[in-house]
């Protein structure tokens, strides 16, 4: 993981503490995540410590509604901790303001979300771009061509040109997985990527999780699949908002 990027102007004075080798990639410490509608609080998650080193191939288990997902909006910055802190690469990333997040974002993840969250008016090959035109990264041929490759690389080559909505949901999963591989980011978080897949599709993107860790991508993903979570080098598992165990395949 790369230190806050040049971008950012520092705030906060450890947003830009260089990282010592003992530092995890990402730390969770006490972190609680309160949703309040109305007058009602419901809280996902409570009591969450969790350190991630790079390199790490991480499993996410649970029940639906035990904040999986919640978890991973918190690990990603999207949502910010109701209570604990969120630490990337020795930064405080609760401590962000949200131009900084997104740069940090920009630069360090890949994110693949449970439904997707394709442009319906772009194509496939567009949406893959779209990261790479945001990080401004190369020409726009180049941009393209990474596209493609993308593209290659989850088995759509054939349909690069296809609106979302011309896609089956198998499909429109994987263009999810190429956009967020997109700009090679050093830390992927994917919820639930093999959920819309077939058993031979969801094998195959498990495979290419497990090569991209390999070649050094940290990995974070929340699987349903218990055959999928064995593959980790870790597996936490979520009920109610707490993790009840962590245990290695
Ligand atoms: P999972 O991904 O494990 O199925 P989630 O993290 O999506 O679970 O949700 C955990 C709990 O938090 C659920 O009960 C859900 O209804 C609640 N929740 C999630 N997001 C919100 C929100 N924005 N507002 C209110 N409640 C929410
Ligand atoms: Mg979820």
């Amino acid at each position: 993981m790369r230190a806050p990027t040049r971008h950012e102007t520092p705030v906060a004075d450890e947003a830009t503490s260089p990282t010592a080798d003992d530092t995890p990639l990402l730390g969770l410490t006490g972190v609680d995540k309160v949703f309040t509608t109305g007058r009602v609080s419901y809280t996902a998650l409570h009591g969450i410590d969790l350190a991630i080193d790079a390199g790490e191939l991480i499993a996410v288990v649970g029940p639906s509604g035990s904040g999986k997902s919640t978890l991973l909006n918190i690990v990603t910055g999207i949502d910010r901790p109701s209570a604990g802190t969120v630490t990337v690469a020795g930064a405080r990333l609760d401590h962000m303001n949200e131009e900084q997040l997104a740069a940090w974002r920009g630069e360090n993840v890949g994110i693949v979300f449970q439904f997707f969250q394709l442009l319906p008016t772009l194509t496939a090959i567009e949406n893959v771009m779209l990261p790479m035109d945001f990080a401004k990264l190369g020409s726009v041929a180049e941009r393209e061509e990474r596209a493609r490759a993308k593209l290659a690389l989850v088995g759509l080559e054939d349909k690069l040109e296809h609106l979302p909505l011309e896609l089956s949901g198998g499909e429109q999963q994987r263009v999810a997985i190429a956009r967020a591989l997109a700009c090679d980011p050093p830390f992927l978080v994917a919820d639930e990527p093999t959920g819309n897949l077939d058993s031979e599709n969801a094998d195959r993107m498990m495979e290419l999780l497990v090569d991209l860790n390999a070649r050094g991508m940290t990995v974070l993903y929340v699987t349903h699949d218990g055959v999928l979570a064995e593959r980790s080098h870790r597996v936490v598992e979520l009920r109610d908002g707490t993790i009840t165990t962590i245990r290695v395949p």
